[in-house]
């Protein structure tokens, strides 16, 4: 009878120790983010009770691994302390505490070791780096920086990292259809090469270049390298000279298409030129002020117009203005992207091209010219059933501009580099065993 009481009381102070060990931090440091080879020791707050801090030690009998060749070697000393900062929890900074040891190996040396928690350059464990990476997608680096108290440095160290580990476990393979695409970035005509992979099932950026010149599109090449560009199918354009002489070097075997968004923007900003010009012509000769806010009832496709403005537009095309005259032509041309044949759609560019080269009207004119040299390139589109059409890189550089604007801060080269790379290169990302919300 005794010695069932004395069981039982034993096991009642078991599993109130068990409780209190499963209100220990290091165990719920162990089932979150369990390191191999070493082990938790005490968690507290540190001296400003803001934080916590961790004192992790090796497990005893594991090897020490070599930061260089990733291999055991034998220990050799011990460096001071340091601080490695972990992902916040309920509300308190958290730091790992720990002497990085020295190992004395074959191959490399004398090197610090290779711990699994960090890359040994940033003072973040990776769990916080890639942590903060995930939100600097859905927030601006700033605001990523201030929900989580720490540095904007710190969020695009940690970009910094997530990108770099993508960029190297990507796959390249089976590239079909490429977009390559221009974007300003800066005053003073500063642009960057966007290349997008577009394919049906993947569209994602491939790569991002400085300038848009033949060097910066062909360093795309030299990443991919000649056997896959010789495996790419289509590639999507706009008329940029640079762009056309590269795609033809290195992708000659593909089909080159022109973008049709831009062709349909070269148009309307010529007819912005006419109308503008055409304008200030009229105020000049003492005309009524007719073509006054008429920007937007010439510049937008007509079924998209407001009842007031397709007003406006009857009431403008009673006149023959050569604003009128060019907005014509420009929306007959929209008849041109219907057809199916690349026969019959070559028919209407010539003839199109042709009525436009004797409306006079300089600007629309050199559109004219700018097609007919490109004719090839823009029945292309045609040719590839119009399966890709500028749609998708439209898209996508449209989210690249957003997060161009999101990330502000330091608007250079590596900053917008890393930025859309995160944000439109669809990156594996280093792995975690547990899902940190
Ligand atoms: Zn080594």
């Amino acid at each position: 009878m005794a010695a069932t009481g004395l069981v039982a009381r034993f096991t009642l102070k078991v599993f109130a120790l068990e409780i209190v060990r499963a209100m220990e931090l290091t165990t719920i440091l162990n089932h979150c983010h369990h390191i191999r080879g070493f082990v938790y020791q005490t968690a507290r707050f540190g001296p400003d009770k803001k934080t916590i801090e961790v004192d992790v030690r090796p497990r005893q009998g594991a090897a020490v691994v070599c930061s260089g060749c990733h291999k055991p070697a034998p220990g050799y000393d011990r460096l001071r302390q340091r601080r490695f900062e972990f992902i916040p929890f309920w509300g308190f900074l958290v730091f790992f505490l720990y002497r990085m040891r020295r190992v004395h190996c074959r191959n490399c040396g004398i090197v610090v070791e290779e711990v699994p928690w960090s890359d040994g350059k940033h003072q973040s464990t990776k769990a916080h780096m890639l942590f903060l990476a995930r939100w600097a997608r859905k927030l601006s680096w700033k605001e990523t920086a201030d929900s989580f108290h720490t540095s904007w440095d710190k969020v695009r160290d940690a970009v910094e990292y997530v990108v770099g580990w993508g960029l190297e476990h990507r796959t390249l393979e089976s590239i079909r259809a490429i977009g390559v695409d221009e974007i300003q970035y800066a005053k003073g005509h500063k642009y960057l090469t966007l290349v997008y992979q577009i394919d049906q099932g993947l569209t994602r950026l491939l790569w991002v270049g400085k300038e848009r010149t033949i060097e910066s599109f062909q360093g795309f090449f030299t990443v991919i390298g000649d056997q896959l560009a010789s495996q790419i199918q289509f590639v999507c354009s706009d008329m940029w000279q640079p762009y056309l002489d590269v795609i033809r070097e290195k992708c000659c075997q593909a089909l080159h298409i022109l973008d049709r968004f831009h062709i349909v923007a070269k148009m309307n900003k010529a007819l912005d030129e006419v109308r503008a010009a055409e304008t200030r012509k009229m105020a000049g000769e003492g005309h009524e002020p007719l073509l006054k806010k008429s920007r937007w009832c010439v510049l937008k496709r007509k079924e998209n117009l407001t009842s007031k403005q397709q007003l406006r537009l009857r009431d403008l095309l009673r006149y023959n203005l050569q604003t009128v005259r060019a907005y014509l032509l420009k929306e007959d041309f929209q008849q041109f992207w219907k057809y199916n044949s690349p026969t019959w759609a070559g028919i209407f560019l010539d003839f199109w091209c042709s009525q436009t080269m004797r409306s006079r009207i300089e600007p629309m004119k050199k559109i004219a010219r700018t097609l007919r040299a490109h004719r090839p390139l823009l029945l292309n589109y045609f040719k590839a059933k119009k399966e890709f059409s500028s749609g998708v890189v439209e898209g996508l550089n449209n989210k690249a501009k957003v997060t161009m604007r999101r990330s502000y801060g330091f608007r250079t080269f590596r900053i917008l580099e890393l930025a859309l790379y995160h944000s439109l290169g669809k990156l594996p990302e280093p792995e975690l065993t547990h899902e940190f919300f």
